[in-house]
Formats: C-alpha cells, sequence, structure tokens
C-alpha cells in the first residue's frame, strides 16, 4: 500500500448505518431508497429527472438507444477521455468522431465546428478531471446544426459551469459512481440527468426489461438496474458532496501555491468551478517523476496514457481516424497527483517536498 494513496472513497458511520438499514428493509431492488436517491440526484443537478442504472456505461448506453441512433450517425466526443465514453457509441451503432483538446483537457469548440457535418447527429462534451468544457461554444454549435448534446459529468459531479451544475446544461448528463470518483455507491453506478420526460422514461423501462408495468414489456430491454443498499450509502454521500468537493478545491489551491513555475499546472477558464477529480500537471519527465514519488510511498496515475483514437480497439474498426497532436502529446506528459475530499496539508505537502527534490 502507498503511503498516500491517489484517492480515497468517503465512508463514515452514517453510510455504514444507512446500508444496514437498507439491509433490514428487505427489498434490493429500485426500491424506496433508489427513488429517494433518483429524487435527490435530480433536486442537486437542477434537472426534472434522474434515473440510476448499472454504471455510466449503462445509463448512457439506454440512454443513445432511447435516442434511436442509426448506422452512420456520427457523435463528435474528445480523443482525451476514459475510454468507457465511447463504448456506449459504438454500441448503438454510431460512429464516434474524435477531435482534440485544448490546454484545459476539454474538447475544442473550433475542432468540434470542423468536425460537424450531415451525419451528425450529436456532442459528447467531457467534463474531463472535474473541469467544465467551454458549454456556451459547445451548446450554440449544437443550436445551429440541429444536434442533441450529452454531457460526459462521470469526473465531475458537482463542478460549475457558470454557477450552473453540469449535467443540467446539455440535453441530458452522464455520471458514474465508480470507487474514485467525486460521489460514490460502495461499487459500481451510474445515472443520466436530463429534463427531457421521454429520455427518461426510455431508460427507465430499458435498463428493467423494458417494462412499463409489472407484466408488459414495451420494449426488449436489459436487466441494468440500481440497488437499494448502495442507493442509501450514495444518499447518505450525497448530502457530503459539496463539503468533499470544496475541500478538492482546497486541496488543488495548496498544489498551486507550491508547484506554480515547477511543473505546468491545470487551467481554470472563467466560466469553472472545477472538482478536481483528478490533479493533473505535465512535465517532460513524467515517468522518472512517477517513478520517484513510488520510491516515497506517493502514488500517482497517468489518465489517461493511450489516446482514445489510437487504441487498438478502435483502430480495429476504422481506417480515417485524425491525427490529434495536443491529445498525443499530452499523454506523454500528464501526471495525476493524490486528491480526495478529506486529503491533509501535509500529505500534500509530502507530494510537493517530492517533486521539489526530483526537480533540483
Ligand atoms: C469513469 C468514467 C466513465 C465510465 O463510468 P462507469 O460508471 O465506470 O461506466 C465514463 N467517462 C469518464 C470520463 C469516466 O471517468
Amino acid at each position: 500500500m502507498d503511503k498516500i494513496p491517489l484517492s480515497s472513497v468517503f465512508l463514515n458511520d452514517e453510510i455504514s448505518d444507512a446500508c444496514a438499514a437498507a439491509i433490514a428493509s428487505g427489498q434490493y431492488i429500485l426500491g424506496k431508497e433508489c427513488q429517494a436517491f433518483e429524487e435527490e440526484l435530480a433536486a442537486y443537478t437542477g434537472t426534472r429527472h434522474a434515473v440510476l442504472s448499472s454504471s455510466w456505461t449503462a445509463a448512457v448506453m439506454l440512454l443513445l438507444q432511447t435516442m434511436k441512433l442509426a448506422p452512420g450517425d456520427e457523435v463528435i466526443l474528445p480523443a482525451h477521455t476514459a475510454f468507457p465514453s465511447v463504448e456506449p457509441i459504438i454500441h448503438v451503432g454510431a460512429t464516434p468522431v474524435f477531435v482534440d483538446v485544448d490546454d484545459s483537457y476539454c474538447m475544442n469548440p473550433e475542432q468540434v465546428s470542423a468536425a460537424i457535418n450531415l451525419r451528425t447527429v450529436g456532442i459528447m462534451p467531457v467534463h474531463l478531471y472535474g473541469h467544465p468544457a467551454d458549454m456556451d461554444a459547445i451548446q450554440q454549435l449544437a443550436d445551429r446544426h440541429g444536434l442533441w448534446v450529452i454531457e460526459d459529468c462521470a469526473q465531475s459531479q458537482g463542478a460549475r459551469h457558470q454557477h450552473r451544475v453540469v449535467g443540467s446544461l446539455g440535453t441530458a448528463g452522464g455520471f458514474s459512481f465508480y470507487p474514485s470518483k467525486n460521489l460514490t455507491v460502495l461499487g459500481d453506478g451510474g445515472c443520466i440527468c436530463t429534463d427531457d420526460d421521454r429520455l427518461a422514461e426510455g431508460v427507465r423501462m430499458l435498463r428493467n426489461h423494458g417494462r412499463k408495468s409489472k407484466f408488459t414489456h414495451e420494449k426488449v430491454g436489459y436487466n441494468l438496474r440500481f440497488n437499494e443498499i448502495q442507493a442509501a450509502a450514495g444518499r447518505v454521500a450525497l448530502r457530503y458532496l459539496d463539503q468533499l468537493n470544496a475541500h478538492r478545491r482546497q486541496v488543488a489551491a495548496w498544489y498551486r501555491e507550491r508547484l506554480a513555475g515547477l511543473v505546468t499546472l491545470p487551467p481554470e477558464r472563467p466560466w469553472a468551478e472545477p472538482v478536481y477529480h483528478m490533479f493533473v500537471i505535465r512535465t517532460p519527465n513524467r515517468d522518472a517523476l512517477a517513478d520517484f514519488l513510488a520510491t516515497r510511498g506517493i502514488a500517482s496515475g497517468i489518465h489517461y496514457p493511450v489516446a482514445n483514437h489510437q487504441q487498438p480497439a478502435i483502430t480495429a474498426l476504422y481506417s480515417d481516424l485524425p491525427s490529434l497532436p495536443n491529445t498525443e502529446q499530452l499523454v506523454d506528459e500528464i501526471l495525476s497527483l493524490p486528491i480526495h475530499g478529506q486529503m491533509p496539508l501535509d500529505e500534500v505537502e509530502q507530494v510537493c517536498d517530492a517533486i521539489e527534490a526530483f526537480l533540483s
């Protein structure tokens, strides 16, 4: 075990007690806790609906299926993101179109504009590392061309764009509760948030065997449901989300103070109130720095070392892939430093001491 971990799951007695109560309730799938969690997620995000599913990947796949994407339809997304961002697009038969990111690590709207053509149906901005993408520019492009916008909020739960919570800005937002994410549920989980009644209803049906009522199946669906024990945990964690995110911002401020001038720090755009899912620096000797940190018991990560348009799964499927110089360069330079909602100042100091020692 590393002395200083990359991230840490939020746990307390309230969470344990809520799980124990859910266990005692005798109801385990899509019951009262799930319904309350959905209502609280929608209220927090500022959308009419939140619909839980077993992961971000599942929820967004059901969403895209509800939106009836057809083969040949193109969806524009950044090449620099977690690989799952791409998967639901391909699973519903559409084609991912990769564009480059700018120095905020989010998709470059000029590149999006250049990639739009008659086959384009939607745009999937990713609020990577907890920093909101340039949603005004992206939404303007979507409006001009009649496209939908699905926000990938898996790393940005609680982040704000011009004071609005992400996931409420586009047609829908997808969230993940995977253990490293800002809001967690003691396992896998995810949801979509949307104001669109039809989309919410479609995902609700498909996640539960296409059921409209107990014995009426309107669609051929799946079992991609959510469960009561995890919803009980998530409801407690959601009440702490803003506090944990505020602490992440504090940790980022501590890093900035110590590391300014030593490494390239992540920018904050004027519209952004980021939630620092990751604190990602850039430095030319990235691999040597990671090794040096490891010798001091400090974990670090690379999110992500291979650009998605260069992944074997993608190059096997498509031949006309673009070259994306920013993405291709930054995957060799980025390093994620330890950060989480309860990281103490002295651990931040130890990480910074180690980086200083490495660079001198
Ligand atoms: C984690 C993550 C996902 C996938 O979430 P799951 O809940 O694991 O399916 C998608 N996009 C981004 C940007 C992520 O970080």
